[in-house]
């Protein structure tokens, strides 16, 4: 068994936030490592955990929000020559790695032991440079630095610290329900909610048998379970609310009404979860539906704020987003998805809204609501998901 020390950004948290917020780190740090037999032990301002020092292990821990950096670390009992001979063999493997040069950092938290941080950094700089004459100690821009901390139950010794995805805990501030597309931007939304400590569940509607991007949703969501389930996967059988939008509303408006529909959707079904925030993966000025009056016109029906965190990012970084998150390489595969095959030739792209009300009255909208809430299949997702990284 390996040790970690894991650290959590403090800034901003404060009085009964922190609690929280460190008890939902707990639990979502062990759900990561339960697969690997891991054991998480709270400690002042940082976790330690027990748990195999394998690349699945450094996977889950660089996947759990709120996490700012880790670090594998040797624990040995409060004695020098154990100490010593953890140092050196640290030292021993920056050296192999081509390291050139050092500093100590030690960190004396328990008063007890004799040495202050001082004399230990002194010492043990001494005992490197004595072992390894190749390396210089440099203060400033060190190749590596040797951190110990010395606690009551042990010291611990590491040199790296290995960069977390930040953030917050999921489900700390409470549960979010995303729409799921096939594409590359709506993954890259949910996991930005996740991100901000939101339990995100995925709501995708599909129109067989004319487009389906089942696979492709059911993939995404096997990717973004490895960030922070467990969640539902809601698929939603939107084939006949197409099919009268096609028969129905004038070709131009679509897309817009279709997007009103999935709103209608979507805050229907957040009610019925107690959920109050939606996400969707929508930009600025990507596509004819997301110019403002776009906007405006499908959010009118929305009760339920509506979070779009790719608002500012161009697309060029959303894709490098997908590629951290993991769900590009599932994004970019060729199944189309309902609205793709939907698409109007020419679309409004200044919508008023009294059109778009106009155009979509002749659709009998609760009844076709209803019947896409009954067609509902709820897919479970927990821990465990694949990608990315
Ligand atoms: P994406 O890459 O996420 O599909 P996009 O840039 O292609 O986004 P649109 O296709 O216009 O944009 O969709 C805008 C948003 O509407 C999506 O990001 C998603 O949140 C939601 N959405 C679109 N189609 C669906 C669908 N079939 N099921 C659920 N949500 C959808
Ligand atoms: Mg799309």
């Amino acid at each position: 068994m390996g040790v970690f020390l894991i650290r959590y950004g403090e800034i901003a948290l404060k009085g009964k936030n922190r609690a929280h917020f460190e008890k939902a780190l707990e639990a979502r740090l062990r759900q990561a490592l339960a697969p690997w037999g891991g054991r998480v032990r709270r400690g002042v301002g940082r976790f330690f955990a027990e748990a195999p020092d394998l690349l699945e292990v450094h996977r889950a821990l660089s996947r759990v929000f709120g996490v700012v950096s880790y670090s594998p670390a040797l624990k040995v009992p409060l004695e020098m020559a154990a100490i010593e001979e953890a140092t050196l063999r640290l030292a021993q493997e920056e050296v192999a790695r081509g390291e050139r040069s050092f500093r100590v950092q030690a960190r004396r938290a328990e008063k007890r032991f004799p040495l202050t941080s001082e004399a230990l950094n002194r010492r043990l700089g001494a005992l490197i440079l004595e072992r390894f004459p190749g390396l210089k100690v440099d203060l400033e821009a060190p190749g590596f630095t040797l951190f110990l901390e010395v606690r009551p139950e042990g010291a611990y010794l590491y040199t790296q610290k290995i960069p977390g995805p930040g953030g917050l805990p999921v489900g700390v501030t409470g549960r979010g329900l995303a729409l799921l597309s096939g594409g590359i931007d709506s993954p890259v939304a949910a996991w930005m909610g996740m991100k901000r400590g939101l339990s995100v569940d995925m709501l995708h509607f599909d129109a067989p048998p004319w487009a389906t991007a089942r696979g492709k949703v059911e993939a995404l969501a096997e990717v973004l379970a490895g960030w922070g389930a467990p969640f539902r996967l809601f698929i939603v059988p939107f084939s006949k609310v197409q099919l009268q939008i096609g028969r129905h509303v004038p070709e131009r408006f679509h897309t817009l009404v279709l997007r009103r529909m999935m709103l209608r959707f979507a805050n229907l079904l957040a009610e019925r979860e107690g959920v109050l925030v939606l996400l969707t993966g929508e930009s600025l000025g990507q596509v004819a539906s997301q110019t403002l009056e776009s906007l405006r016109v499908v959010n009118e029906v929305s009760a339920l704020p509506v979070l779009r965190p790719l608002v500012g990012l161009d697309k060029e970084e959303i894709i490098a987003l997908a590629k951290r998150v993991g769900s590009y390489e599932v994004s970019i595969r060729p199944e189309e998805d309902c609205c793709v095959v939907f698409a109007p030739r020419h679309p409004a792209t200044r919508p008023r809204l009294a059109q778009v009300q106009k155009a979509e009255a002749p659709l009998e909208i609760p009844t076709l609501l209803q019947e896409a809430l009954e067609g509902m299949e709820v897919l479970a997702y927990s821990n465990g998901g694949s990608g990315g990284l």
